[in-house]
């Protein structure tokens, strides 16, 4: 029995549109396409994020099942629902596995599960959540054994959010790095700051120095061309900087969401690239 990987992709979700003018322009509004990521040596395994709706986690749960192996540990790379919601269905399967995140992370992944945020949560995925959300606990040190490997955790900070961290297994040459790669997919820049983004362009400098050849993105387009490292770190710092110069020079969202899409026409999810306009340039009221 050796060590491998395997990844569970959901398509782009349909959600209510909140902006105005994207329906008419783009088409459906959608939640970006995900992964969750099981790492397994022997009949031992770690899966890394679980998706957010109950149909899609319990779902992975099944996919899980099918690998025979025992989940020892939940890790949740960073506080963002989508992430994390699907724990309850994996718990269930799996009711040894331990749910797991950075310690630092764990107030905002409580704040995810609260009420006012499950309502909010609700908006965009009617009657599609779990009823009884649960946050991870602290993981302790910053490694997970699986069977008889190890994998590392390495904080990196804000990146889409706060306390966002990746999964780095050496002996694989494998990173899983829920939200601060993504591979051609749209990225969340909604309520960024200039702090904010140079914050995970640093990020994105600290993945590039572990040794890697592949990486696993949170969000993955559904066609996308695979999972080298190498490309989707550049490809993630070039859109960073990008998005950074046509801010500067955009005074209106459809300003910005011309220049982007010009520069960017097929990456997946363009209602992500939408919010981020309206939210950083449209009328505040
Ligand atoms: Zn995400």
């Amino acid at each position: 029995m050796s060590l491998d990987y395997d990844v569970f992709v959901v398509d782009p979700k349909p959600i209510p549109s909140a902006v105005p003018g994207f329906e008419e322009a783009v088409g459906t509004a959608t939640w970006p396409p995900s992964t969750a990521t099981l790492i397994r040596d022997g009949d031992r395994a770690v899966l890394v994020d679980c998706l957010i709706t109950e149909r899609e986690s319990r779902e992975l749960a099944a996919w899980v099942k099918s690998h025979d192996c025992e989940l020892g540990y939940v890790y949740i790379t960073h506080p963002h629902a989508d992430h994390l919601l699907g724990l309850p269905q994996i718990l269930a399967a799996f009711p040894a596995a331990r749910p797991v995140a950075l310690a630092e992370s764990i107030p905002a992944m409580q704040e995810q599960i609260s009420p006012g945020y499950m309502q909010v949560w609700a908006g965009f995925f009617p009657d599609q959540l779990t009823r009884e959300p649960v946050a991870p606990g602290p993981l302790a040190g910053d490694t997970i054994a699986i069977g008889g490997t190890t994998a590392t955790v390495i904080p990196v900070g804000t990146t889409d959010t706060g306390h966002s961290s990746v999964v780095h297994v050496p002996s694989l040459g494998l990173v899983v790095s829920g939200d601060v790669v993504y591979n051609q997919t749209h990225m969340w820049l909604a309520g960024s700051m200039p702090d904010s983004r140079a914050s995970w362009a640093r990020a994105l400098d600290a993945v590039a120095a572990l040794p890697s050849d592949t990486l696993i993105a949170g969000h993955r387009h559904p066609q996308a061309a695979d999972d080298d490292a190498r490309r989707q770190i550049d490809e993630s710092r070039q859109y960073l900087a990008d998005f950074e110069q046509a801010l500067a020079r955009s005074t209106t969202p459809a300003e910005l969401i011309d220049r982007m899409t010009a520069a960017y026409p097929d990456l997946a999810n363009p209602y992500t690239l939408w919010v981020a306009a309206y939210d950083l340039l449209g009328t505040r009221t």
